[in-house]
């Protein structure tokens, strides 16, 4: 009975595969110790210093992209 094992195995493989896609998308930016978009001083760690920020650059970004730059 190996089925309980292939399912995790599989569960894992499928984390794994998210956090790497996730990954790739953040792949452009490095935490400084400020936002990326206000550039108020964060937690190294953090990107945004809210959620406000992070929608805020998104859109930005996404207009850019648009804009075909
Ligand atoms: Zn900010």
């Amino acid at each position: 009975m190996s089925d309980i094992a292939d399912r995790a195995i599989w569960r894992i493989e499928k984390d794994v595969h998210n956090a790497m896609a996730h990954v790739r998308k953040q792949q452009m930016l490095e935490s400084d110790g400020r936002c990326h978009f206000c550039d108020e001083q964060i937690a190294p760690a953090l990107l945004f210093c809210n959620m406000d920020c992070r929608d805020d650059y998104d859109k930005e970004k996404a207009a850019l992209r648009r804009a075909g730059r």
